[in-house]
């Protein structure tokens, strides 16, 4: 997506009252370093202000601070060719494009997407697929990006097809934000698409319960129908998710769409997201509370991207200490027992 087009977004937010005349010369600058778009989808189905604020562009996010990151998680330094990320051992990231439906204002990959060169060429899949087919442990492929659902139906297929065909891959797991932001998309041709003999799983991206209309739910089932398993992550973002009331609808409305929560991610520490973020202590304070409210279904696995590559970690709350040979085990009330092993 090129800087002309991110300002015309940014000019279509000021015709739809999204923001002021007042906002648009600052945010034009913004547009200028970071991608705008937002989905027919939402804009028609949200009314929720704090909802909105993940899409529509702010001032703040030409604040730097001194702690964030190009690259925060470290993707280019585990990338052995163009559109593969091979952090642990037993999987790759898959990542043939840099297009979203949305740009997501705390995207950890904002840097690169929607920023131009943005789907590999021919050669370009050739290298990365050769490069699974040469990796036996590889066990699952994780189609990440961008959004791999914005690839045209044909060409996903295609690539389905070879990654299948390859006989050490068992998992095929595609990472998406699009049948939550534009569901009307979840068409015929995309789930032909996504025909495997292997394993198929989905993990969608939404982070409130307000992104999860009929339209959504429609969208979830017909993946659902095919046989696909479909999990969520979410991001833990300040002004949109960050109590344990809207974390508790999130995950509830989730699992009434028969999708397990799976990860909630401490923000990463993209540039320009400051504005966004949630202190660690907090985060562990807000996931203990939900312990209390919601059965284990509608728990997810609070974690950390350790800056510079290093990977996920889950840094819940500890409900374990220890003194010598004596453990102290906290139960879902707040009271230690005594424990001996
Ligand atoms: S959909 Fe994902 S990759 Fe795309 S902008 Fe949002 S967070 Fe980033």
């Amino acid at each position: 997506m090129s800087t002309k087009n991110n300002i015309k977004n940014c000019q279509s937010l000021l015709d739809k009252d999204l923001i002021t005349s007042e906002e648009l010369t600052g945010l034009e600058k913004v547009a200028q370093k970071f991608s705008v778009s937002i989905s027919k989808s939402v804009l028609e189905n949200t009314s929720s202000p704090d909802v909105l604020k993940q899409y529509v562009p702010a001032i703040e996010e030409l604040d730097v601070k001194e702690d964030e990151l190009d690259d925060p998680i470290g993707d280019s330094i585990h990338s052995p060719v163009k559109g593969i990320v091979h952090r642990y051992p037993d999987r790759v990231l898959f990542k043939p494009l840099h297009v979203c439906e949305v740009y997501c204002r705390f995207c950890f990959r904002r840097e690169n997407v929607g920023r131009g060169k943005e789907i590999l060429s021919n050669e370009e899949i050739d290298s990365a697929i050769q490069y699974i087919e040469k990796t036996p442990e590889i066990f699952e492929v994780i189609f990440s990006g961008g959004d791999p659902f914005v690839l045209a139906p044909e060409k996903l297929a295609k690539l389905v097809k070879r990654i299948s065909d390859i006989e050490h891959v068992q998992v095929i797991r595609f990472h998406t934000r699009l049948p939550i932001v534009s569901p009307e998309k979840v068409s015929a041709g995309l789930l032909e698409a996504l025909e495997s003999e292997k394993a198929v799983f989905i993990v969608v991206h939404c982070n409130s319960h307000e992104e999860i209309h009929d339209g959504v739910s429609l969208a979830l089932k017909k993946l659902q129908k095919e046989g696909i398993p479909i999990l969520s992550q979410s991001v833990l973002l300040k002004g949109v998710n960050d109590c344990s009331e809207k974390l508790e609808q999130l995950f509830r409305t989730l699992v009434k769409n028969r999708v397990k929560p799976y990860y909630l991610h401490h923000l990463d520490k993209a540039e320009g997201t400051s504005h966004f973020r949630v202190d660690l202590t907090s985060g562990q304070e807000l996931m203990k509370e939900l312990r209390g409210k919601v059965s284990g279904l509608c728990q997810a696995n609070y974690v950390i991207d350790v800056p510079g590559g290093f990977g996920k970690v889950p840094v819940g709350h500890n409900y374990v200490s220890q003194d010598g040979k004596e453990f102290f085990i906290e139960d879902w009330q707040g009271c230690q027992h005594k424990y001996f092993d």
